[in-house]
């Protein structure tokens, strides 16, 4: 069951379970209107976001933004039909890239995620786009959207509150799962990480899962980093990408939860997708289907954080 958490005084984070691949939202209540923060991967959990909203304002959403453009964070833009959908240019270029993939898309998703619901969602693409950061305001109340550039995805922004210290973070930040820089830019994401520590947060809202606070961050990121380091170590040996992958093999953090890491430095050390018999380091659908298996057998144990050494 999701949770519609009041963070501050009219800021709230629509909350989903630690069900891998069901993301939060952001909502912003103003004194004339509301700013939502991505919308969602299906149109029954839109239905409850937007009844959630209904039942602490009737306030018009004025705007959508979208902090990067994968489906489960913009499947449900047309579901806001009075909003201004706004995104970075290059998140928009990568929406509508997947727009015209969408037979492509829908059928991956149903091959790799069965159980997960994506009905009445679709790609649409964004009204608005920017580069650089840009502030909305209402009445006295700044919300500061920032691009951030490649580093999850093609395209991250996000949402911060200066005065309220909370951050939307998009899937910059993920809370019980370990970064996934999915495009090969592991040092951006770094510093992506960097930048979101030196907000001093109060609260940090990630892509999926619990809110999280300054202290997550910052394991996060150090761990990121550690792993950044070994695998360049690997690299540098002349270790090949399989051969890394059997050096991190063994670790008290399972492999899967490495892999995206690993693959994504040999990508920026290399400058493209390395050569690998893995099944798994294949595509972005197989990694990510990786990760979400190894999730599922750690929820099933509650083992979580402790595997993960994430949410401490
Ligand atoms: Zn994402």
């Amino acid at each position: 069951m999701y949770e519609f958490r009041e963070l501050a005084k009219d800021v709230y984070a629509f909350l989903q379970p630690p069900l891998v691949w069901y993301s939060n939202a952001g909502v912003i209540v103003g004194d004339k209107d509301v700013i939502v923060v991505d919308s969602l991967a299906n149109a029954a959990m839109t239905k409850n976001l937007l009844s959630e909203i209904r039942r602490v304002t009737d306030k018009p959403i004025r705007f959508l933004i979208n902090t990067h453009s994968h489906a489960d964070h913009v499947y449900t833009n047309h579901l806001f039909p009075e909003a201004t959908v706004i995104t970075t240019h290059s998140g928009r270029e990568q929406t509508k890239a997947n727009l015209e993939l969408q037979g492509e898309h829908s059928a991956s998703y149903a091959k790799f995620f069965p159980e997960f619901d994506f009905s009445g969602g679709r790609y649409t693409v964004q009204d608005m786009c920017f580069r650089g950061t840009f502030s909305l305001y209402q009445g006295a109340r700044e919300v500061r959207v920032i691009e951030l550039g490649a580093g999850h995805s093609e395209s991250d922004v996000v949402v911060y509150l200066p005065s309220e210290k909370i951050a939307f973070c998009g899937d910059v930040f993920l809370k019980g799962m370990p970064p996934l820089p999915l495009e090969g830019h592991v040092s951006q994401t770094i510093a992506h990480y960097k930048l979101l520590e030196s907000f001093e947060a109060e609260v940090y809202v990630p892509g999926h899962g619990e809110a999280g606070t300054l202290a997550h961050v910052r394991v996060q990121r150090e761990q990121l980093e550690r792993q950044f380091e070994r695998a360049r170590e690997c690299f540098q040996k002349g270790m090949s990408y399989d051969e890394a992958l059997r050096a991190f093999a063994g670790d008290v953090i399972p492999l899967e939860f490495q892999r995206v890491v690993i693959l994504a430095s040999y990508c920026e050390f290399t400058g493209r997708h390395p050569e690998t018999k893995d099944p798994a380091s294949q595509s972005h659908m197989s990694l990510i289907q990786s990760v979400a298996d190894e999730l599922r057998v750690l929820l099933g144990t509650k083992e979580v954080d402790k595997k993960v050494a994430m949410s401490r």
